[in-house]
């Protein structure tokens, strides 16, 4: 089975000298995904370290590059799935912890729990060595150029994942979005995965993301999907937004009704 993998740096009113810059690191991100893939490694790996090199960049809102809650402190919210097993670990409102997806991986791995929140996620990152550093927040006052990507591997399987800094200084501190919540901001199975962008709380209140994952079974056209997703989003809550979607055989679909939103699609 050939792997692939999608990504995306978030759905909103980008500017088209950043949109640039954002592509061409979603394309480096996408190449040290589909590098481990091809090397038979998981989805869940190439997922995870294709995001920590944009949480690693400061260019986008998630990792160093996060923006503020109202009370001026960075909490970041991040998760990952993998699909063969349903098993899913996040953090939501975590501090001061470079690689949020990463901690989310762990929370999968070590724990019996799918999520952790705020000081007790910072306190697990450390105690399975994590290092706590000070993330000066971004200077922007909204911005919604989140990060996310699906991948599946050589043997089919699928994994998604999201990391993000959030809204910008309209939430209030502790405020947790879609990210860190399976069905809301990311989900897969043996079939499809799909992650979502844009605010949060619509997510949450449509569970878009479940939906359009198990919708991907009856429909063919992924396109067809996102965009079906997207209007309904919009019809229940008045919000836009984005969302990339994946197959096992390596279908995807990258849709949006937001002025814009980088992404990249590779196949080994
Ligand atoms: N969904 C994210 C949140 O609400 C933001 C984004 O997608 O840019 O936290």
């Amino acid at each position: 089975m050939k792997p692939a993998i999608i990504l995306h740096g978030g759905a909103g009113n980008w500017k088209s000298n950043k949109i640039d810059k954002a592509k061409k690191l979603l394309e480096q991100a996408a190449d040290i995904g589909i590098k481990i893939l091809k090397n038979n490694g998981s989805s869940l790996d190439a997922v995870e370290k294709s995001i920590n090199f944009l949480e690693n960049s400061g260019f986008f809102n998630c990792g160093i590059g996060s923006v503020a809650q109202a009370d001026g402190k960075v909490r970041m919210d991040a998760g990952i799935m993998d699909g063969s097993t349903l098993k899913c670990g996040a953090v939501g409102a975590i501090e001061n912890i470079k690689n949020p997806i990463s901690v989310a991986r762990k929370v999968m791995k070590k724990t019996e729990h799918c999520l952790l929140v705020s000081k007790f996620a910072t306190e697990f990152a450390v105690k399975n060595g994590f290092k706590k550093i000070n993330i000066k927040p971004r200077k922007t006052k909204k911005t919604l150029d989140t990060v996310g990507a699906v991948a599946v591997d050589k043997k089919g399987s699928i994994a998604a994942g999201v990391s993000t800094g959030g809204l910008g200084n309209s939430m209030l501190p502790g405020r947790v979005g879609d990210s860190a919540i399976p069905g809301a901001g990311f989900y897969v199975n043996e079939f499809a995965g799909a992650v979502a962008t844009g605010i949060g709380e619509a997510f949450i209140r449509t569970v878009i993301i479940k939906n359009t994952v198990d919708m991907v079974q009856e429909c063919k056209s992924l396109k067809e999907v996102a965009k079906f997703s997207l209007k309904t989003l919009k019809q229940k809550t008045s919000c836009e937004g984005g969302i990339i979607i994946l197959d096992k055989n390596g279908n995807y679909a990258a849709y949006y009704t937001t002025k814009a939103m980088p992404w990249v699609y590779k196949r080994g």
